[in-house]
């Protein structure tokens, strides 16, 4: 029997051993043949397993890699070649944060000195008792993929420049044409050429939009920031906006600050909301949430508001609308979205004005949201940094004593404009 088991028991753990090895070889192939990188640390950091692509990607051999510190193989810089901090690096928060997060817009840089841009996940493992055992990243080469994106834009962006030339000619006269000054034509063809030149019109905010918004994904969106008063600002702006809302029946409103308890309007002290951002840019975005809010309310009120704290100027503008369903909230932002329902099936729209407006605010690092409730109305809502006065007169300083004409695009604009470049 002794015999018999002291036989035996080599024999089960060889099996059990080669069993192991076969495993192994198997998922060194699989990760052997994968194109996309994969890269797994404890969690201390240090590299554990680290396949071939990730060695052609980095420029490390994983014999190199393996038992090293993550952040000097994975080296990840910004957009201007600053490497990112420490505890901003994806393995860094998913160790701290015990959840899976994806970066699509990373840039790695490579031993040999390169940039390369990638998509990254990394994902936390723990083991059967829910312990943390380390972090996986799959890394992807996408710099074929914003080549290819940046191509597509440069086309639209040169495509629906070249076509706003034309579509404007045809617009002005067709408005010519439907002018009693001008021409005389029979109502049978006045109904025709008014369907013309409401298509023709909304064919050139369809280029215009498409412009801008091809430039304001590859950083070209012209701005200057200048230090803007956004109480004076607000309050103008709606003066040139109250008769669009007359027309339609809808009542307009403005508050600044919070004036409530106060019953003299005139007696409240208006707070100065100072933010640094080009003014006209803000009235593409004011205007465009105003036009919506005008576009898609039938009856009621629309009113805008304006607030903040010491460091947050907050824009609001409510309507009385339709709302918007929950599960199209999420999405109104992105390219092309419309919410698929009656109004939008009537009232034109390109899908892109909110799209826009959000990357305008991204400029001046702020934020836009909504907040709706379906049959009760949207309102949306945007923060600004606020600055103070002091800051304020200094940019204005330095405005007045700026060389005149000077433009800027989002690459160009100055370092301490605060805006992203
Ligand atoms: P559009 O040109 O279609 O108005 P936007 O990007 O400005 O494009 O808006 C995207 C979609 O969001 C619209 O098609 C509409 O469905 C919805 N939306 C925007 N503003 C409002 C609003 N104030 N009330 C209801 N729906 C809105």
């Amino acid at each position: 029997m002794g015999l018999f088991s002291a036989k035996s028991k080599p024999k089960k753990t060889s099996a059990l051993a080669s069993s192991l090895q076969s495993e192994k070889i198997k998922s060194d192939i699989i990760l052997s043949a994968i194109d996309d990188c994969v890269v797994y640390i404890d969690t201390s950091g240090v590299i554990y397993l680290f396949n071939p692509a990730a060695s052609k990607l980095t420029g490390w051999l994983s014999g190199e890699a393996i038992g090293v510190d993550y952040r000097s193989v994975i080296t990840l810089i910004d957009e201007k070649g600053v490497p990112i901090a420490n505890d901003l690096h994806p393995f860094t928060v998913v160790l701290m944060q015990k959840t899976p997060i994806r970066s699509d817009n990373a840039i790695i840089k490579n031993r040999n000195g390169a940039s390369i841009s990638i998509d990254m996940t990394v994902s936390p493992l723990f083991d059967a008792n829910e312990q943390l055992q380390g972090a996986v990243s799959v890394i992807r080469d996408v710099t074929e993929q914003r080549r290819a994106e940046k191509q597509r834009a440069e086309f639209i962006s040169t495509a629906s420049h070249e076509m706003r030339t034309p579509v404007a000619a045809i617009e002005g006269y067709l408005a010519l044409a439907l002018n009693d000054k001008v021409s005389k034509i029979d109502d049978k063809a006045r109904s025709f050429l008014t369907k013309a030149h409401e298509s023709t019109q909304h064919l050139g905010k369809l280029f215009q939009d498409l412009l801008t918004s091809a430039k304001a994904e590859d950083g070209r969106l012209t701005s200057h920031p200048i230090a803007v008063e956004m109480s004076e600002f607000v309050e103008k702006l709606t003066q040139d906006l109250k008769f669009v809302a007359e027309k339609k029946n809808l009542q307009l409103e403005c508050t600044i600050g919070s004036p409530s308890g106060f019953t003299d309007a005139s007696k409240v002290i208006k707070p100065l909301y100072y933010v640094q951002a080009d003014p006209d840019r803000l009235r593409e975005v004011i205007t465009n949430l105003f036009d919506n809010a005008v576009k898609y309310t039938e009856t009621g009120k629309i009113t805008i508001s304006l607030s903040g704290d010491d460091k947050v100027v907050q824009f609001r503008i409510r309507d009385t609308g339709p709302g918007i369903p929950i599960e199209d909230q999420p999405h109104l932002f992105q390219k092309f979205y419309r919410v698929d329902n009656s109004a939008t099936r009537t009232i034109g729209g390109t899908g892109l004005g909110l799209f826009i407006t959000k990357k305008i605010i991204e400029l001046y690092s702020g934020r836009i949201w909504v907040e709706s409730t379906p049959g009760l109305g949207s309102t949306f809502i945007i923060n600004l940094p606020r600055i103070t006065s002091e800051r304020a007169r200094q940019l204005q300083k330095e405005e007045d004593s700026r060389p005149a004409g000077s433009v800027y695009t989002q690459n160009t604009a100055p370092s301490n404009t605060g805006v992203i470049q």
